[in-house]
Parts: structure tokens; sequence; C-alpha cells
């Protein structure tokens, strides 16, 4: 098969980025492992999708069934569903299908693959294996889409987004939910989730505390937990017993950059190192959504994924303009990473995506070149939980530009 734009990953980041390179003039090939386009979101059954991109609050399904119609009413775009990319190589995509392989030849490729799940063994959690421990994503899946409850008595692990939102979901549902316990001092969910998910349900938030052991041979029997000191080691002095019938874990996302590996990374989000582009490494192959980093809102997903597949699209047409000289963008004080990871030189405008290290109240953010201060924005409670935006003029910056909190 041969195309102009290969998108692998048919979730929100996949078909916005499909029907953005559809509009720009490329044909597209949009492949998804799953039997339908809609990713994640077709498991996330409860409102506050699409505030920002649509101004209507919207169930996750809803807000993939808006795009679902319009890729499956584009001409230019055509979709292979349970269909998996096994491979990409040198613009050459691998795809396993109804058909067993096939190779697809494009001009330029957008990973949109999304995240995968932190496991048990992945955060080395101590204790037996019994039946019970679940990630919060397959929690999710079972309880929304298979109708199965996970357990009665619950203990959630991590207070990411998806955990906060199955503490509620359980909840509702009939289990009972006895504590979160979050290792850091602060929590990676959004607050407006800590609100609605915890407190309007009397679930307590445990911070500096994690499990120390899992007891249980068949079935989960308990937890030993107890708070952590600075470097995150147990204070034994602390350890209590809590029974439970299930550990839900919510303790991070990884990237799925498993089909391209001799990309380059970042370190803190592990995701692709991208310019204002969302070119990789390779100026052929883009990246957008939670493949690229999380992001806590799916709107940012859907305008994040419009402009890779702009971008794709141009460069596939060989009208991706030539760039000026590359400013590395790098993440100063307070700030854990920033994106674009680098921006070409000129004039015009720029918006950096970024998360801080830690809580911020009344404070500047800026980004300079040197001395010569490129942007500020005032910060009025700012937490790690909730990407920040940030847009700048370029001001002629020639050099490395570093975004901080003052
Ligand atoms: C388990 C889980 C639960 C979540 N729950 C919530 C929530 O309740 N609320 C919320 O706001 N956000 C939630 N999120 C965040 C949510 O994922 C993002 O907001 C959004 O869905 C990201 O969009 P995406 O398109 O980048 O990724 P995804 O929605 O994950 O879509 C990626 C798609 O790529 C496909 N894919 C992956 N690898 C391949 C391959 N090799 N070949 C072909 N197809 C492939 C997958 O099947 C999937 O359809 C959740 C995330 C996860 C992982």
């Amino acid at each position: 098969m041969k195309t102009q734009v290969v998108v692998i990953g048919g979730g929100p980041a996949g078909m916005c980025a499909a029907l953005s390179a559809s509009k720009t003039g490329a044909k597209v090939v949009l492949v998804e492992r799953d039997e339908v386009l809609g990713g994640i979101l077709n498991q996330c059954i409860h409102n506050g999708f699409g505030l920002h991109y649509f101004h209507e609050e919207l169930t996750g399904p809803e807000f993939a069934h808006r795009f679902r119609i319009m890729v499956e009413a584009d001409k230019n775009i055509k979709v292979l569903t349970n269909t998996l990319v096994t491979k990409i190589e040198d613009k050459k995509v691998q795809i396993m299908g109804k058909n067993g392989f096939e190779e697809i030849e494009a001009q330029a490729v957008v990973l949109a693959m999304g995240c995968r799940e932190r496991t048990a063994g992945n955060i080395s959690l101590c204790g037996t294996r019994p039946m019970g421990i679940v990630t919060a994503g397959v929690a999710q899946k079972m309880v929304n889409i298979d109708g199965k409850m996970i357990g009665k008595d619950i203990v959630i692990l991590g207070s990411g987004d998806i955990g906060l939102i199955m503490a509620r979901r359980l909840t509702l549902e009939g289990a009972k939910v006895h504590a979160v316990f979050e290792i850091n001092s602060t929590s990676s969910g959004l607050r407006r989730n800590i609100m609605q998910c915890l407190e309007d349900f009397d679930i307590p938030l445990f911070f500096n505390t994690t499990i120390f052991e899992v007891v249980g041979k068949d079935r989960v029997e308990g937890v030993y937990y107890g708070q952590v000191d600075k470097n995150f080691q147990p204070i034994e002095s602390t350890r209590k017993f809590l029974k439970c019938d299930t550990v839900v874990l919510s303790v991070g996302l990884i990237p799925e950059m498993y089909i391209a590996p001799d990309t380059i990374t970042c370190k803190t989000t592990g995701g692709a190192i991208v310019n204002e582009f969302y070119q990789t490494d390779k100026p052929w192959l883009f990246c957008c959504g939670n493949i690229l980093h999380v992001h806590d809102l799916v709107d940012n997903v859907a305008l994040e994924a419009e402009q890779a597949g702009k971008f794709a699209s141009l460069y596939a047409l060989g009208k991706l303009p030539t760039q000026s000289k590359s400013l590395p963008v790098v993440a100063g004080e307070g700030v854990s990473y920033v994106l674009p990871y680098s921006v070409f030189e000129g004039q015009g405008k720029v918006e950096f995506k970024l998360r801080l290290k830690t809580k911020v109240v009344r404070k500047n953010l800026v980004a300079k070149c040197g001395a010569n201060i490129l942007g500020k924005k005032f910060v009025l409670a700012g937490v790690p939980g909730e990407m920040l935006k940030f847009e700048i003029e370029k001001n002629g910056a020639s050099d490395k530009i570093v975004v901080e909190i003052e």
C-alpha cells in the first residue's frame, strides 16, 4: 500500500491528526489495533470532556463519536481497524490485519499510540501476588465496558486522574473505597477530580504514604501501609494494616514508543523529543497526544494532534518550509519539562506546554534567552498535575530559551 501520511493509533490524537492531515491536502491511512476508533475515551463514560474544544460537557464516548463520524465521512482517510502496527522502518509501516502482514509506504508517519499503565512489576510492589491487584485502566474497562465488578473493599495506590475517577466509579457501583495512598506530597491528578471524586464521597487521601506490602494467598487480604521519608523510604514506625480485597494501581503512564525504539526520547516524559512542528529526530516522523506527553485534558490532545497532522501533511506534500537555526528550549527552575524541545529562530509566536515540579502560588513563569525576556505569565496557583500553556513571541531569540519559575 502507498499513501502520503500514515497515522498510527485511532484515539482522539490519531483521529484529529488524520482529519487535519486530510484537510491540509494529504491522502491518509489511519491504523487502529482495536475494532473501533476512540481509544481510551471509549471506556471513560463519565462527563467532563470537551469543555474547551466543544464548549460543552460530554462523556468520553460522546467526545470520541464526534470525531469518529468526521473521520468516517472523510474520503481522503482510509481507516484500518483490527490492525496492529508492528514495526516502522524508514517510512515503511508494517501492519498485521485481516490479510496478515502488509507494508504501507508513506511520506510521513504520525505516532498517536497513547500510553500504557505502569504495573505492580514496574513499581516493584512488595508482597505476594494474589488475585485482586489491577491497574486503574483495566478496572475502568472491566466495570464500564465488560460490566464486571473488581472487588468490594478497595484501596487505591496513586492519585493520578484515572485512579481518582475509579474511586468515584467503584463507590457508585457499591464498593467501599477505604483510602487513596499517594507517595508524593501532592497529587498528580486534577484538583477538580480530587474534589468531585474523593471529597464529595468522603474518601480519604493520604500523602507521603505508600503500600509497604500486599498480603494474601489466592485473593488480596489486606495491605500494610505507612508514611515515607523524603527519599521515599518506608518509615517502619508508621506501619499499619488495612483489610481489603482489591488494590487498584494508578501509578503513572508510559508512552507506547516500543515500535519506534530508536527515536530520541525525553527522560522526564518518556515521549519523543520534538520541535515546534512536532517532528522527531527523523524529519518524516511526527508525534502527538499521550504518546508525546501525558495530557490531563483530552481537549488539549485534540488541539495538539491537529497541529501535528497539519505539519505531517505539509511535510508529505513537500510544503513544510525549510527552517532556520534550531534553538533548544530548556526547563529551568521549578519546571519539570517544556514542549516543544526546540523552536526555530525568527519572529512569531510559539506556545509552550509544561508541567511544574511542585505547587506554585502567585509566581511568574518566564521565558528568556540570555538576558532577553521573551514572555511572562502570572501563575495564581499551579500544581504538577495540571499542564500549563504559555504563549510567547520569539522576538528574534538566537540562542537557548529557558522557561522557569521566577
Ligand atoms: C487507562 C487510561 C484511562 C484514562 N482515563 C481517563 C479519564 O477517565 N479521563 C480523562 O480525561 N483522561 C483519561 N485518560 C487519558 C486519556 O488517555 C487521554 O486524554 C486521551 O485518550 C489520549 O489520547 P491519545 O489518542 O493520545 O491516546 P489513546 O486514547 O490511548 O489512543 C491510542 C490508540 O492507539 C492505539 N494503538 C496503540 N498502539 C497501537 C499499534 N501498535 N497499532 C495500532 N494501534 C495502536 C490504541 O489501541 C488506542 O486506540 C486515560 C488514559 C488511560 C491510559
